[in-house]
């Protein structure tokens, strides 16, 4: 894919253009980051502008080389990964890949290797990378996806250049769903949950989601100090076990992140499907308010990660709303 259609990376996509077009490009990389954050997408983008002759610093999207790379089958560039039964990568795999680096690009100016999770390389597997890192056969380019560059040998690191890739934005992450044929409304409900990952987006149940989005909007407006119930019942509901605890706790946060930004008079909040309901609640507390309630579910999520009891993390956490928009 062209740099262009790189969501959310525009400081690397801009040093790597530079890089192609100057021909400057560095042998070895490491590009840390979440999985599902665009680091493979990147690493893919950047191996087909430095192969695509159409353009000096992108790839043209049409010519056959980057047909091939789109399609996944340019016998140029190599993966290296995990064996499906086996939990690393081994030293016969890295032994296969430096001997096909060795080799001569079938079209390609060089060759390319993407190896991932580079933390799952054996000590061993990783000791025999290090010669190759150093002297590339071929003039090969090698890219090591990790989760943690801190995971990897010094050795390793220090032959590579780091590149840190952020979490993608609740935006950048709505953007892609809707362009992966999401609806809008499915795509603005996952967007803010999926922690800056698309795996992650991917991986949640819209229609659960949606109910659970449903239950915390009516919970909220009934919450009411004076009438105990209205709290307890809401813990009640939305504890469920510790998975949903925190699924509850991560929408909490992400409705009260946008009652901070509407307080603050900024209207370009993530939940927009709930924007009514979000608006009668930013109005019912002060911005101090907004901000400790963000304070107090961070907390809650965190009691509740190290195994505190969910329905009375919530219950507490659910007290403390309750004085907040009294
Ligand atoms: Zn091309």
């Amino acid at each position: 894919m062209p740099f262009a259609d790189i969501a959310g990376h525009e400081r690397i996509v801009e040093v790597f253009r530079r890089s192609v077009r100057s021909g400057k490009v560095s042998h070895s990389y490491i590009f840390e980051g979440i999985p599902g954050c665009g680091r493979r997408k990147t690493a893919l983008a950047l191996i087909q502008a430095i192969f695509c002759r159409a353009v000096d610093d992108d790839a043209c999207g049409v010519c056959p080389s980057c047909r091939k790379i789109t399609g996944g089958n340019h016998g140029d560039i190599h993966f290296v990964e995990p064996l499906p039964d086996k939990r690393d990568i081994s030293i016969d795999q890295l032994r296969d890949i430096q001997r096909e680096l060795s080799l001569r690009p079938y079209e390609a100016p060089r060759k390319a290797c993407i190896l991932e999770p580079a933390e799952r390389m054996s000590v061993n597997a990783a000791n025999s990378l290090l010669k190759t890192l150093e002297e590339p056969p071929g003039n090969a380019i090698i890219i090591l996806l990790t989760e943690n560059a801190d995971m990897l040998l010094p050795t390793i690191r220090s032959r590579c250049q780091l590149i840190r890739f952020s979490p993608l934005s609740p935006e950048n992450i709505r953007l892609l769903l809707v362009k992966n044929g999401m609806t809008a409304d499915a795509a603005g409900l996952l967007a803010p949950l999926s922690a800056g990952s698309m795996h992650r987006a991917c991986e949640l149940d819209n229609d659960t989601l949606s109910a659970r989005r449903e239950a915390l909007v009516t919970h909220l407006s009934a919450l009411d100090i004076g009438r105990i119930r209205t709290i307890f019942d809401s813990a009640e509901e939305l504890a469920g076990n510790r998975d949903e605890a925190l699924e509850s706790l991560d929408q909490l946060l992400s409705f009260a992140r946008d009652a901070v930004y509407l307080h603050a008079g900024c209207s370009d909040i993530v939940n927009t499907t709930i924007r009514p309901a979000l608006e009668s609640f930013a109005a019912r507390c002060t911005l101090a308010g907004a901000l400790q309630i963000l304070g107090d579910i961070t907390e809650t999520r965190r009691a509740v990660q190290r195994n505190a009891n969910n329905k009375l993390a919530l219950d507490c956490l659910f007290m403390k709303l309750a004085e907040a928009i009294a």
